[in-house]
């Protein structure tokens, strides 16, 4: 399939085009309510009530969608979730880590951990892409892997490891999962993420619970070793319960994920985010299940329900499909670069509405029978 530019009919397409995985879809409606506020929220100061109201917010809205347990604690700063590996390297590990990989996000961590040079080599337990694997007991003091790999679509279990340290801590990389994906946090010391996926935000923060035996292992470690400031867990936990970050934070970002918490809570929390994200990716799979020339690439039971990743049949060129699609205003759908596949891949967020899904399959079949044969 050459790139053909064709025109999909306007009552078949999505009425919101957002499909990315991050940057995901920020809701209309959250945009609108920053451009209400704008002119005194943008260029306010972060150490003034307003600001950290709103940093109090989002804390106390994450603990309350959560039911965080008792001691666990919020905590933020800026960098985003890729800063929160370097964090973890230098205030969470304090020896060495087991890491499960599979795919190229946790695949990222366990570089980041193997190149520190004052942790010990980690083991690394590895799959292919498109199942999941959990990391292996090991001679550790941090688990880590991801919830949910955007790379692939592949969601993991989240429980503590089987035969781990006591106290070991458990990190869970929840990037695209935090906001759409329920989980046990009992489960987890470092539950980490950053608001640009399903948290319908922009990037450039880092956000995440912290266990009791987190705080305790942050606090000993960055007393013991060099550290940063920008990477020093201890200062952004102080800063944190003070609802402020170490350095000035984007506002906008700030904004529009206390509108997505407080849009979540209202409707009825994880359970409805679950719901939502559910009904969009139960309809996606089902799609491409009885396609001919599509099918899901992730197997089950790890089919994510945040981001769908779609295999196509040799005969159609995913690329051009997506290019074909994005000409449509049906934007980020192109599969993660790295993986390398005929796919598409999809973001099923909750602000993503499912009939916008069913609109985009719709889509996507009316291209493929006016360009296929
Ligand atoms: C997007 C993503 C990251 C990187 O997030 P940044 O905020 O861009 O650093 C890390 N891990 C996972 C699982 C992601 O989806």
């Amino acid at each position: 399939m050459a790139v053909v530019s064709v025109t999909i009919p306007a009552d078949l397409l999505p009425l919101d085009g957002r499909f990315g995985c991050g940057p995901a879809k920020v809701r209309p409606e959250a945009l609108s309510a920053l451009a209400d506020r704008a002119s005194t929220w943008m260029g306010t100061s972060h150490r003034q009530a307003p600001v950290k109201d709103v940093v109090g917010r989002i804390r106390s809205g994450l603990a309350e969608l959560y039911d965080a347990p008792d001691g666990y604690e919020v905590v933020l700063g800026n960098g985003g979730s890729t800063l929160f590996w370097d964090v973890a390297s230098f205030a969470l590990v304090e020896r060495r880590a087991s890491i499960g990989v599979f795919g190229e996000f946790t695949s990222k961590f366990a570089s980041s951990i193997t190149r520190t040079p004052w942790l010990d080599e980690p083991a690394v337990t590895r799959v292919e892409p498109g199942t999941v694997v959990l990391p292996g007991v090991a001679d550790a003091d941090a688990y880590a892997w991801a919830h949910n790999e955007t790379s692939t679509g592949a969601t993991a279990p989240v429980r503590r490891i089987d035969g781990a340290s006591p106290d070991a801590l458990m990190l869970i990389d929840a990037t695209s999962a935090a906001g759409a994906i329920p989980v046990d946090l009992a489960q987890t010391d470092a539950y980490y993420f950053a608001p640009q996926k399903a948290f319908s935000s922009d990037g450039g923060l880092w956000v995440a619970f912290l266990s009791p035996a987190a705080v305790e292992r942050a606090e000993r470690v960055t007393a013991e070793r060099w550290v940063p400031d920008s990477l020093n867990l201890r200062l952004a936990i102080d800063n944190s319960r003070g609802n402020q970050t170490l350095n000035t934070p984007a506002l906008a970002t700030l904004f529009l994920m206390a509108e997505q918490i407080d849009w979540l809570l209202a409707a009825g929390g994880l359970a409805f985010a679950a719901e939502r994200s559910g009904a969009s990716s139960s309809h996606l799979y089902a799609w491409a299940d009885a396609h001919p020339l599509a099918s899901p690439f992730v197997v089950e039971p790890y089919r994510s329900p945040v981001v769908g990743t779609i295999d196509f049949d040799p005969q159609v060129d995913a690329a051009a499909l997506a290019a074909t699609l994005r000409a449509n205003g049906i934007v980020d759908v192109e599969p993660y670069r790295k993986l390398g596949r005929n796919q598409l891949r999809i973001g099923m967020f909750p602000a993503v509405d499912p009939d916008d899904i069913r609109a985009l399959t719709a889509s996507i079949d009316w291209v493929l029978e006016h360009t296929q044969g």
